[in-house]
């Protein structure tokens, strides 16, 4: 029997994470729905994507910017699934605040989730991706990184610029098996957007050419565009989705 292609998609239980985890659930891939804290959605969505795609999925918790638990989520993934073809790094938090409360702690709090994290679920899935002489990773960073930033989100900027650093240089070092590369998002309704105020978006909207702020689900169709065999010759690249933003 034809075994699946399976896709690790880190901080899964919601948002952009959950919407990659049904666009490729529904493309016939397995799916390993990585969560910290939001259990129940996790589950949920583990048992939605079991009884409306005909492919299997498993919930598994690690704190993405903590080695050891990204290493016991790596062997649990590859003991049930046997294989990781597409990685999904879309864990990330958002530190918005004034300039005079951003403290050490909290910078570095932001990078080792939002850079961190990466590194480590890389490093510890590419191995796997380099036995079969195949795999995709996506890493998902900001269009802020390439139009414009503010010195309330700068570490949270800072980190996503360092992750599309990242991207080059992993897609230069798993060559040519893997490709690694990364989609910088715009306004994407989710969650993270739930302290911003609802005329600031508005606004925010009638920047975008589309006249709309984006949808998980614009990104998600993106990333399995991006690991699919229709995009074997994108490499350590960046793809901008904002909906046409100056
Ligand atoms: P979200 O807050 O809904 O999702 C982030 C997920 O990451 C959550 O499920 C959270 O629990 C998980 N997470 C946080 N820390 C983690 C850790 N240490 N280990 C494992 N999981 C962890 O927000 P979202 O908008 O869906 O964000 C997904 C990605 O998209 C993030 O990397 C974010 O920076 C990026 N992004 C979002 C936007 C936007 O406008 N929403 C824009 C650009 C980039």
């Amino acid at each position: 029997m034809k075994q699946n292609k399976s896709a690790l998609i880190t901080g899964a239980s919601r948002g952009i994470g959950r919407a990659v985890a049904l666009e490729l659930a529904s493309r016939g891939y397995d799916i390993i729905i990585n969560f910290l804290t939001n259990k129940k959605l996790a589950e949920d969505l583990c048992q939605y994507i079991k009884s409306n795609f005909k492919v299997r999925a498993i919930t598994l918790c690690a704190n993405v910017g903590v080695e050891s638990d990204v290493k016991e989520m790596i062997d649990e993934a590859v003991k049930e699934f046997g294989r990781i073809d597409v990685l999904v790094n879309n864990a990330g938090i958002q530190s918005l605040e004034p300039f005079a409360d951003k403290t050490v702690d909290k910078i570095e709090k932001t990078f080792n989730v939002n850079f961190i994290g990466p590194y480590l679920v890389t490093k510890y899935t590419a191995p796997i991706m380099l036995k079969n002489k195949y795999g995709k990773i996506i890493n998902i960073s900001s269009n802020d990184v390439y139009k414009g930033c503010s010195s309330d989100i700068f570490d949270y900027d800072a980190s996503k610029a360092s992750l599309s650093i990242f991207t080059r240089a992993m897609a230069e070092e798993f060559a040519p098996f893997i490709n690694v590369n990364t989609i910088s998002p715009g306004w994407i309704k989710t969650d993270m957007l739930n302290d911003l105020p609802k005329e600031f978006l508005e606004s925010e909207a009638q920047h975008i050419y589309k006249r709309r702020i984006g949808t998980p689900e614009d990104v998600a169709k993106l990333a399995a565009f991006l690991v699919s065999d229709d995009a074997e010759y994108i490499d350590g690249e960046n793809i901008i989705i904002d909906g046409g933003m100056e």
